[in-house]
């Protein structure tokens, strides 16, 4: 994908700094986990990705929970990670763009090899420079930016959040209709194009 040089003056001009949440949104999580309930019990009831209608795995009818809190802490998960498609090149044309880009993530905090898997997981698909460009945290209201990707359907924390929410669409999320939507990542620019302009008439 080419990014057209009106976005770029106009990114470059107002250097907006973009955090962008990781599963769901750069990496396929809801099937690597799948993956992982499948080698733990091969007749597990998943669910592929589009079809799945909560955010919360736990609600997969007839799964067993034990199951899915072992899938969910086993080592490796996250070292399994597959980019979702366009994701990689996004980030790369954002930051060709001029934008500040970061990933924007929280850790499992039961599984213990998450956060650095998810290091390992950043540096395999997207270069070894871009772990310092990865922010891991609790508490995403805490950071610092003007835009936010995320599939998380809603986003609280201590502070008001000063950046916007961007909701990048997935099949559980599609009741949440009061916020900009990002269908796939081809359509970037405009929709961080939109919010940008938006923030700057405010
Ligand atoms: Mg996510």
């Amino acid at each position: 994908m080419t990014v057209h040089m009106g976005t770029m003056t106009k990114l470059k001009r107002t250097a907006p700094t973009i955090l962008v949440d990781m599963d769901g949104v750069l990496f396929d999580w809801g099937s690597a986990l799948n993956r992982k309930l499948l080698e733990l019990d091969p007749a597990f009831p998943v669910v592929a990705e589009e079809d799945r209608h909560h955010f919360d795995y736990f609600y997969v009818d007839g799964a067993d929970t034990e199951t899915i809190h072992r899938a969910m802490n086993s080592e490796g998960l996250y070292l399994g990670l597959e980019p979702i498609p366009g994701a990689v090149d996004a980030l790369l044309e954002m930051e060709e763009a001029g934008c500040s880009v970061f990933l924007c993530s929280t850790p499992a905090s039961q599984n213990p090899t998450c956060a650095s898997e998810k290091h390992a997981s950043v540096s395999t698909h997207l270069g070894h420079r871009w772990i310092d460009r990865t922010i891991l945290t609790n508490d995403k209201t805490l950071v610092l930016g003007d835009v936010l990707i995320d599939d998380k359907p809603v986003i609280t924390g201590a502070m008001e959040p000063v950046w916007e929410h961007l909701l990048f669409s997935q099949s559980y999320n599609r009741y949440i209709t009061d916020k900009p939507c990002l269908d796939s990542w081809d359509g970037w620019e405009s929709a961080v194009e939109n919010i940008l302009a938006e923030q700057k008439a405010a």
